[in-house]
This record gives structure tokens, sequence and C-alpha cells, in this order.
């Protein structure tokens, strides 16, 4: 566990990553190791900010200086209702993980960073994906991947969820009643499952060998849906790339210069 401070006891510094629960956050350690590389004196920290009192921590964040904020689980949407000048995609998705406290503008990095680490896994020319989840991950992923040229297929344990993510943003998507991994290359797992030490219920015995599971939660060596997925002879991802791809959007986002992405992931790793 990591050093997390309740927002009320915000130490002076410059940037914050928000969430609730947030002692699990590798973000301080990545971004700080970026600052202290590259010679800056800028401070990051891990503050526990409940969902309903998100609007006034970000006031109080305000006046005490800081520069801007991530925000993980569970404050993505209200933070992206709260700024002023959420960009094309923020509003979409109605989900932000980056604020910019000068000017009340939002982000998302989470989404291109997860573009970003797919090359490298031979996941290009686009391919049919089946997509576990409905939650905000879900909502941004979804939109990057079909933007990107991907066919999706989207299974949630709460049908009328994935429904409505489907409608809300005009997906293409095909709705799934299981989570059948036939004849797609990549399974992806947006479920916060792994928290609660908990497999998805995918039939793996149909799935294609040569597809990858990727598990965008990070932080158990290995997590139920890639143990699973592993027995099953699938090659397993993590969803620490990605962690550090979205960290080094955000840091050149609200820095303007290149981030040292070599010293983020291994921080990290
Ligand atoms: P949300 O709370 O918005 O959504 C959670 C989703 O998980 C819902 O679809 C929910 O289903 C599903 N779920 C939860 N528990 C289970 C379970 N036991 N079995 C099956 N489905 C389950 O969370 P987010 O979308 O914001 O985040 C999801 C995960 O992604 C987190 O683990 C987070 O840490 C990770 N993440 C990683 C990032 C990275 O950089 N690597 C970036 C962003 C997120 P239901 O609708 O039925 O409740």
């Amino acid at each position: 566990m990591n050093k997390a401070y309740e927002w009320r006891d915000a130490p002076q510094a410059d940037f914050a990553v928000l969430g609730d629960p947030v002692n699990h956050s590798l973000s301080p350690r990545m971004h700080q190791a970026a600052y202290e590389s590259l010679h800056m004196r800028h401070k990051y920290v891990a503050l526990r900010v409940p969902v309903n009192e998100l609007e006034e921590a970000l006031e109080f964040l305000t006046k005490k200086a800081y520069r801007g904020v991530n925000l993980t689980l569970p404050l993505k949407e209200t933070g992206a209702r709260w700024a002023k000048r959420p960009d094309d995609f923020v509003r979409r998705v109605g989900s932000a993980n980056s604020l910019n406290f000068l000017d009340g503008s939002a982000i998302n990095t989470d989404a291109p960073g997860f573009i970003d680490t797919l090359p490298s896994l031979g996941l290009w020319p686009p391919t049919p994906v089946l997509l576990l989840g409905a939650g905000g991950a879900a909502r941004a992923l979804s939109v990057a991947l079909e933007d990107a040229g991907h066919r999706l297929k989207i299974y949630n344990r709460t049908p009328d969820r994935a429904k409505k993510m489907i409608a809300d943003l005009g997906l293409k998507a095909e709705l799934m009643k299981e989570p059948n991994p036939e004849d797609v290359g990549l399974v992806l797992n947006t479920t916060s499952a792994a928290i609660s030490d908990e497999a998805v219920p995918v039939q793996w015995y149909r799935a294609n060998k040569k597809a990858i599971a990727y598990d965008i939660s990070y932080g158990l060596e290995m997590t139920p849906f890639l143990f699973q997925a592993g027995l099953a002879g699938l090659k397993v991802v993590d969803g620490l790339e990605m962690l550090v791809a979205q960290g080094a959007r955000s840091f050149e986002w609200w820095l303007g210069t290149a981030a040292p992405f070599d010293v983020m992931r291994q921080a990290v790793r």
C-alpha cells in the first residue's frame, strides 16, 4: 500500500491522483520518478476523495494552487461533469481522468494510452474484440477501439448496463448474452472483478489460442482472468503498460514536455 492522504489533509503539492480507495495507486511513484529524472521540483500525491465530496475537493485543491489531478475509480464520470472545458472525447464518453485547474479543461488519457499499447502486441491491423465490462473504462475503450477500426462484441455481468452503454455511445457493437471469445483476436477485461479476486466466466475453451487476453487492471501478479486465460493457452497482458502510457500522456498534457517513458515504466514495474 502507498501513502494516501484524506483530501482535507492534502499537503502542498502540484498534482495528485484522486480516488476512493486510492492507496493502491502507482501514479505518485510513476510521476514523482519522472519529475526527479528531469530535475523538476513538482510534487505528486494520492488523495482519498469520496465521490460525493469530489466537487468540494476540486475547489479546495484549486485554491491550494494544485495545477491538475488524475481521477481514478469511482470519480471519472463526476469529474467529466465538473470540468468547464471537457474535450470532445470526454463529452462523448462522459469520463475524464485528467483535469487541468488552470483553465478547467479535461481529457481522457486512458483510451489513447490503451490504444498506444496495441501495436507492440501485434494487434494491428484491427481485430475483432470481446470487451468485458460496461463501466467508465469500458465506455472510453469501446469508443477508442471502434474509432480505430476494431469490431466489438460486448459482455457485462449486468446486461442492461452494456445495452445502455451501446445505445448511449452509438456503438456498432454486438451485445453478448455470454462471454464467448470465439473468433476474436483480443479478449479485453475492463471489469474491476480482480479487485474482489473474482474471475469473469469467459468460455475459454472456445477461444482462439492465438488470441490475446488483456486485463487492464494492474497491481496483482496474476488476476483470476489472466490466470484462466493462461491455462487456456492464450498470451496474457496486464494493465501496467497502459498505466504508463496514460500517465505519460497526462504528464505531457500538463507540462508540455516529453515524458520520460522508460523512467516511468521502471518506477512501476
Ligand atoms: P467501474 O466501477 O466504472 O466499472 C466496473 C465494471 O466491472 C462494471 O462493468 C461491473 O459490472 C464490472 N464488475 C465489477 N465486479 C465484477 C465481477 N466480480 N464480475 C464481473 N464483472 C464485474 O470501473 P472502471 O471502469 O473505472 O475501472 C475498471 C477497472 O479498470 C479497474 O480495475 C481499474 O483499476 C482499471 N483501470 C486501469 C487503467 C490502467 O491504466 N491500466 C485505467 C483505468 C481503469 P456491473 O455493471 O455488473 O456492476
